[in-house]
């Protein structure tokens, strides 16, 4: 069989899936551990509720040794004094190893969270290998500054590592997410302590496992799977922690402003959450293609993605004819077996959240007018799926319009002018990503102006690339991932002013 036929194959994912090897210890200073405490918690495939593994439950203890492993590491040098180059090498080793196995880490993501294999392995496992190589290539390319002083005098600003970076993370898309923080932290010479989440710790335990097989030194990366409220607010209440990256909720990202706050003033970098407007005007002459993109903007990952295009505001005048060209597009999204490459929609991760999910759908059924979907289903009689939704009608004081479901749900809004359609979509506490489609050029540029968010993509839904910097404004968060830009979080400018005798 062809490579491309195997990943068309349903069986050939099932074996893959049943062999594949699930790491289930903490990776610190180098070694792969139980927790201190002995205690284990289970992880399961929410597509059929089986249980994959028991994982070692880290809790503070286990977050103090991992902190204390990566100041170590940080201290002696051994990562920190290598060469860019040097540091370039290990990286790209690094993800070399990846894509060696990059199947069975897209197998080992479908069966920790539910996503479609095929979304994993065409898309989301290449891009994360992607980004880390992005960001190993940069590293060694990086000038500093001389500052224009007084004669006699030279000033050096430089960018240094800031030591033990906290990263915590969430389980929409578990290896891209970890690697996010990582790989820009570790080119810059931190050393790392990364928390997943406790839906999907595999991948990530995964890539620490791999980047000792590559060459990075023992404790610089370390990895402790547990719960937010023990092993979480562990890291982000720790003193000797320097820095703490999240992405999650909007919630838990104000608890790690107050956990920096109550402790050691520890620098906080948050990606929240979203309720990103797609706005489509008359005068946009591709509506097949701005359909075939709002409708993955909202139902690729079960609509499980922060930046999703969860508001579609629409020009009263083609609301009916652009519903119909949505509607259509339903057929490629209905929920299947996440093992089987035909499948149009994977489990949502896990039943406690579908369950959130449906309770958005029936206020959505209360204020709105339901024009598909709406109901939770299983899929050979297992599993928490739920049917791709629309909503039309939508008040934009509705609840639906408002929070962020993060699930396959979209409300449709409609306006009658340019002024309306950019006040609809400015109207959120959030202001991730935001999309608009025109062939007006005065237009395009006028209203993304206007758009209070991190990305504005015209004629594009939710665009990502390393680079380009992704984050927010508003409570979708501060500071940005990807890009050159990555790395500021993870240094801090020091300057040494010399002065010498002419
Ligand atoms: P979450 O509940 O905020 O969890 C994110 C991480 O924080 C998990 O590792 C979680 O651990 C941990 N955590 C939970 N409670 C904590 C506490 N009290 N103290 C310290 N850590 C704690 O978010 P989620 O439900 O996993 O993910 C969905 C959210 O993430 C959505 O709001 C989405 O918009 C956002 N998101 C944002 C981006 C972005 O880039 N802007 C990207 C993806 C997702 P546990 O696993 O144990 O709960
Ligand atoms: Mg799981």
């Amino acid at each position: 069989m062809t490579e491309s036929a195997r990943v068309g194959d349903r069986d050939y994912w099932h074996a893959l899936a049943g062999s594949v090897a699930l790491p289930n210890q903490a990776v610190i200073g180098g070694q792969q551990v139980d927790a201190r405490s002995g205690k284990r918690f289970a992880t399961i495939n929410p597509a059929t509720g089986a249980l994959l593994t028991d994982i070692a439950e880290g809790d503070a203890a286990d977050i103090d040794a991992a902190v204390a492993a990566a100041r170590r590491s940080f201290d002696a040098g051994h990562w920190r004094n290598q060469s860019p180059l040097a540091r370039k090498q290990v990286l790209l080793r690094l993800a070399e190893l990846m894509r060696a196995e990059q199947q069975q880490l897209a197998a080992m993501e479908s069966l920790d969270m539910g996503k479609l294999v095929r979304d994993a392995s065409g898309n989301d496992i290449p891009t994360a290998i992607n980004i880390l190589q992005w960001h190993a290539e940069e590293i060694d390319k990086v000038y500093d500054e001389v500052a224009p002083l007084p004669p006699g005098n030279i000033g050096l600003i430089r960018r240094v590592p800031l030591g033990v970076v906290g990263a915590v993370v969430p389980w929409n898309f578990p290896l891209n997410m970890a690697v996010w923080k990582c790989a820009p932290a570790l080119a810059a010479g931190n050393s790392v302590v990364l928390k997943p989440a406790e839906q999907s710790p595999l991948t990530a335990l995964r890539f620490a496992q791999l980047a000792l097989e590559a060459g990075l030194p023992e404790g610089v990366l370390n990895v402790v799977p547990g719960f937010g409220e023990t092993a979480g607010q562990a890291l982000g209440r720790h003193m000797d922690v320097d820095c703490l990256a999240f992405t999650g909720s909007t919630a838990v990202g104000k608890m790690f402003l107050r956990y920096a706050g109550d402790s050691n003033l520890k620098q906080v970098w948050l990606e929240c959450g979203g309720k990103s407007p797609v706005v489509v005007f008359e005068d946009c002459e591709d509506l097949e293609t701005a359909a075939d993109q709002v409708a993955s903007g909202i139902f690729y990952n079960q609509g499980q993605v922060c930046s999703a295009g969860s508001r579609l505001i629409v020009q009263n005048s083609i609301r009916t004819k652009f519903l119909d060209l949505l509607t259509a597009r339903l057929s490629q999204y209905q929920p299947g077996d996440p093992l089987d490459p035909r499948s149009g929609l994977g489990a949502m991760v896990e039943a406690r959240h579908a369950a959130n999910v449906m309770r958005y759908v029936e206020a959505g059924r209360r204020e709105a007018t339901l024009v598909a979907g709406g109901n939770a289903v299983q899929v050979d009689g297992s599993g928490s799926f739920i049917e791709p939704t629309i909503f039309a009608d939508v008040h934009p004081d509705a609840v639906i319009a408002r929070e962020e479901i993060f699930g396959p749900v979209l409300a449709v809004l409609g306006f009658s002018d340019e002024d309306k359609a950019i006040a609809l979509a400015n109207d959120s506490i959030y202001g991730l990503g935001a999309s608009l489609w025109t062939d007006n050029l005065s237009r395009a540029h006028r209203v993304s102006e206007q758009l209070v968010a991190g990305v504005v993509g015209v004629n594009v839904v939710d665009p990502i690339n390393p680079a380009v910097p992704f984050g927010g404004f508003r409570q979708s968060g501060s500071g940005r991932d990807l890009s050159r830009h990555a790395v500021e979080k993870y240094t801090a400018l020091k300057t040494t002013w010399i002065r010498f005798k002419n």
